[in-house]
């Protein structure tokens, strides 16, 4: 029997410029897929949800996030690119055990559900033994989101690199709500040849791959060896040149800009307006928790800021495309999310529009991006499936697994001899 939802009497920011913007709407799902749009629509044997007081919009896109780092949410506000890299990847990763990962991971990417983060792309690059990637994928599977395990490229043999990516493709065959893509390490690191190989894997295996970089050169290096592609997003690319910008846009390849740690952390100013100029839809990105909030109405927010900052550009609704349908795309996920389009399925989110930090919402769409945060995220769905509901994760024990986080943050404090008292500062230069 089919499964009916109906969502009544909503602000409907759809993201959909066939569908538009309804003052007042409903949305009907069936089955977890959205198969009306309308002002008005009839189906008394559907379950009725209140959209009333809210915006109904599709929930947000995330194409990048290292959600391994949970446990030490908040601790590296004040850290340079240097010093995070030096304790996350050599001070406390050598510490993590699998089940640090699962827990990690778990909280995580529950917490962007709660912000209203539907789909979110994990980019792995915590240890490379099976028992840990596969309690990372183990975590995206028990949270009731979209999620997109990016298994960043190990460092064995070629051959035992391979082996790897390919087992971890056999257990995400790509037809569930957590598929896989691959995270290059990139010529700079590994020489182009290795890129070629991982290149032509992940395109045996219909996987997507994400590269960060920063300096000018590599763009160009990729593109002498043909070697860009359209199924590939680059993070971050600060230091990238125009000419660059216009070969990822010739190649059709995606761009993921994470502003707040690109701003704090040395990287650089954000290329958002220089990619639109040079025909580059840019998306956007949390990346480190350590460092930044994981929501992304406080990413849109800086982005905007800044890009306005520099040169007056950017309309609110340029940042919200950036966070749902361009992000999409850049998941290879356009056909299922980032809109409210009937035939999608039913990724959406519920704001409070009686909320004081926002009433009275005269704009939606410049409301929420000038003034949103996760404390307006009231209900949460994932392909119809109602996963926050007054504000409230559905069926999650959050004070078992604050516990289990809290003993893993801890455990690995305590094992690579750090404080938990705010005091943690690293020193990359003693090293
Ligand atoms: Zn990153």
């Amino acid at each position: 029997m089919t499964k009916k939802t109906l969502l009544t009497g909503g602000t409907v920011v759809s993201m959909d410029p066939a569908v538009g913007d309804l003052a007042r709407g409903d949305v009907l799902i069936e089955d977890g897929v959205i198969v009306e749009v309308a002002a008005h629509i009839d189906a008394p044997d559907a379950e009725v949800i209140d959209a009333s007081d809210r915006i109904v919009m599709p929930g947000f896109v995330d194409n990048h996030r290292h959600s391994w780092q949970t446990a030490f949410r908040g601790a590296g506000a004040d850290w340079t690119f240097p010093e995070w890299a030096l304790a996350m990847h050599r001070t406390v990763k050598p510490h993590y055990r699998p089940e640090d990962v699962y827990v990690g991971t778990l909280l995580g990417r529950l917490e962007a559900l709660h912000s209203g983060v539907t789909t979110m792309l994990d980019w792995y690059h915590v240890a490379q033994t099976h028992d840990h990637e596969d309690a990372a994928v183990a975590a995206l599977r028990d949270a009731p989101g979209r999620s997109i395990f990016c298994l960043g490229a190990g460092w064995g043999t070629a051959d035992s690199v391979a082996a790897d990516i390919r087992r971890v493709r056999s257990e995400l065959p790509g037809d569930g709500l957590v598929t896989m893509a691959l995270g290059l390490r990139g010529p700079d690191d590994t020489g182009m040849d290795t890129v070629a190989r991982e290149l032509k894997l992940a395109a045996e295996l219909g996987l997507r791959t994400s590269l960060h970089i920063e300096a000018a050169g590599t763009v160009t290096d990729l593109h002498e060896h043909g070697l860009l592609r359209d199924t590939t997003t680059f993070v971050h690319a600060n230091g990238i040149s125009d000419e660059e910008l216009r070969m990822l846009a010739g190649a059709g390849a995606s761009l993921s800009i994470s502003p707040d740690v690109e701003l704090k952390m040395g990287f650089g100013s954000p290329v958002t307006g220089r990619a639109l100029a040079a025909g580059v839809r840019p998306t956007l990105s949390v990346d480190d928790v350590p460092s930044v909030g994981g929501d992304l109405f406080s990413t849109m927010r800086t982005a905007f800021a800044v890009q306005r900052g520099l040169d007056g550009g950017l309309r609110s609704r340029d940042l919200l495309e950036f966070t749902t349908v361009d992000a999409a795309r850049s998941c290879g996920l356009d056909s299922r999310t980032g809109s409210v389009t009937p035939g999608k399925d039913a990724d959406l989110i519920l704001l409070r529009t009686d909320d004081l930090t926002v009433f009275p919402v005269t704009d939606p769409v410049g409301t929420i991006v000038s003034a949103g945060h996760p404390g307006l995220v009231d209900t949460v769905l994932v392909a119809g499936q109602v996963v926050k509901r007054d504000g409230v994760l559905v069926g999650v024990d959050l004070p078992a697994l604050r516990t289990r986080l809290l003993a893993s943050r801890d455990r690995i404090a305590a094992a690579a001899g750090i404080p938990v008292d705010g005091t943690w500062r690293p020193r990359p230069e003693q090293k």
